[in-house]
């Protein structure tokens, strides 16, 4: 994905997200590339340093110069903010863990001393089980669940 600092020929600054520079320059060249603000399609490319995606976070100086457009062909949206990895990898373990419910700390004790199958489990204990669980020498990971999922969840 490449995003663009774009330039119409009435000088209004925007952004464009093209899965490549040669797609930009052929969207560029069937005239599909238009300023969101006056809808001019004589459109220059400025010279920007490549970055990472930030989700919305924006230098002052940039978001000053580009007027957010409310509909543009040229841009897709990205599901890039941490907020979004966070509850993707939340998901993951979520996934991949069997709920063990208040049985948590039994289940991982078991598992420890071989009364039971190895598996990932999640599930709640107390400070105190946790505590003693790390005494114990068993592997605890918290694991922070954003409220948006906690709700499906239930
Ligand atoms: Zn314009």
């Amino acid at each position: 994905m490449k995003v663009l600092d774009l330039r119409c020929s009435h000088g209004h600054g925007f952004e464009g997200w093209f899965a490549s520079n040669e797609a930009f320059e052929s969207q560029l060249a069937d005239g599909l590339v238009e300023c969101p603000v006056c809808a001019d399609t004589r459109i220059v490319k400025l010279l920007s340093a490549p970055r990472l995606n930030l989700g919305n976070a924006k230098a002052p100086a940039e978001a000053a110069a580009s007027p957010a457009p409310a509909a543009s062909s040229a841009r897709v949206p990205v599901e890039s903010s941490p907020e979004a990895r966070w509850m993707r990898a939340v998901r993951e373990v979520l996934a991949k863990t069997e709920d063990v419910g208040d049985r948590f700390a039994d289940e991982a004790r078991k598992m420890h001393y071989g009364e039971t199958e190895e598996r990932g489990i999640r599930g709640q204990a107390t400070r105190e089980q946790t505590e003693a669980l790390l005494d114990e020498g068993i592997p605890v990971m918290p694991l922070p669940i954003p409220a948006a999922l906690k709700e499906t969840l239930q």
